[in-house]
């Protein structure tokens, strides 16, 4: 008879307990969870899958589904959306989404929260060397690709290019990445322009096939564009990233940040982060950038509120 009341009152304890592991368990709620990246020739692609991979090692039964993309503001659309449960997009375009300014004027998200802050991206601008670019002014009447305009790439080249005084001179094509490379391998266009980590490796490719140019960015414009918009920071590109590029130059970087919307639980968020971030080592194997984010450095130049369960498992981290 004891035993019976025992079971009896122990009933709630269990349930409490049992309660508290649905929404505050060491598992994810789900067994499928979807990140927005970009294009197969970019950094985010990559980067997504290495966290599907991280994902699968520490939750076995749990696939992280790595979704292709036109990029940063595709991206924002799916997570407002409710299409996916995490990703990555440039820091500057998340801050107009959360403000409801430039491409999304008047077209505020709200229901995005932040992860971590990941990596600097450069705008990078690559030429067909015998057009003998030198300058952002030589490149007037020259066809280049500007990024598709749900990318990133498209608003940093229209903000700089504008700022150069050439946007209206060049003979704009919204191609994406990808599709920028081939065109420029076939000869089809004279360069584009990518906003990407560096060095990313498809540029790496191309440059192997094709004689190409980086353009830099002088000092004095660099000045100009990061007075006039937040978030672009001066940076440089070191000697010999890419194939014959023999020189450092003087260029422009923003952030690339994760997200995630409404879709993924407090509990999911926290746990994504603490094992995504907890291990940068391991994640640092995809791509030479990610090997040197630090506790800081996940935290720095986040344009919307941290989500309540990246921010328990930031303060984790010792
Ligand atoms: N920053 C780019 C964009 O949003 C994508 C970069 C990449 O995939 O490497 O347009």
């Amino acid at each position: 008879m004891k035993r019976v009341y025992l079971l009896i009152a122990l009933i709630p304890a269990l349930l409490v307990l049992t309660g508290l592991a649905g929404c505050g368990g060491s598992d994810p709620s789900r067994t499928e969870y979807t990140i927005a990246t970009g294009s197969k020739s970019g950094v985010y692609f990559p980067i997504g899958e290495a966290l599907a991979v991280i994902l699968k090692k520490t939750f076995p039964n749990v696939t992280l589904k790595v979704l292709e993309t036109g990029g940063s503001v595709e991206n924002l659309q799916l997570l407002r959306d409710g299409k996916v449960d995490m990703a990555l997009v440039q820091n500057d375009i998340a801050f107009y989404a959360a403000e409801g300014e430039a491409m999304f004027n008047g077209q505020k998200i709200s229901n995005i929260s932040g992860i971590a802050t990941l990596f600097p991206e450069v705008v990078q601008i690559i030429v067909r060397k015998e057009t003998g670019i030198k300058t952002l002014a030589d490149m007037a009447g020259h066809k280049i690709a500007v990024g598709n305009k749900d990318s990133g790439t498209f608003y940093n080249a229209q903000q700089l290019l504008t700022i150069a005084k050439v946007w209206e001179q060049i003979d704009q094509q919204y191609i994406n990445a990808g599709e920028a490379m081939k065109e420029m391998q076939e000869g089809r266009i004279d360069g584009f322009i990518f906003t990407s980590g560096m060095p990313n490796p498809s540029i790496v490719e191309l440059a192997r096939k094709v004689e190409v140019n980086l353009v830099p960015v002088d000092p004095d414009l660099v000045q100009k564009l990061v007075n006039t918009y937040s978030f672009y920071y001066p940076s440089t590109i070191e000697a010999n990233q890419y194939p014959g590029q023999t020189e450092e130059i003087s260029a422009v970087e923003i952030n690339a940040i994760l997200l995630s919307g409404t879709t993924l639980s407090e509990n999911d968020q926290y746990l994504m982060t603490k094992y995504l971030f907890g291990q940068p080592n391991e994640l640092g194997e995809s791509h030479p950038r990610l090997s040197k984010m630090t506790k800081n450095s996940l935290r720095r130049q986040m344009p919307v509120q941290l989500g309540k369960g990246a921010y328990k498992a930031h303060s984790e981290v010792p």
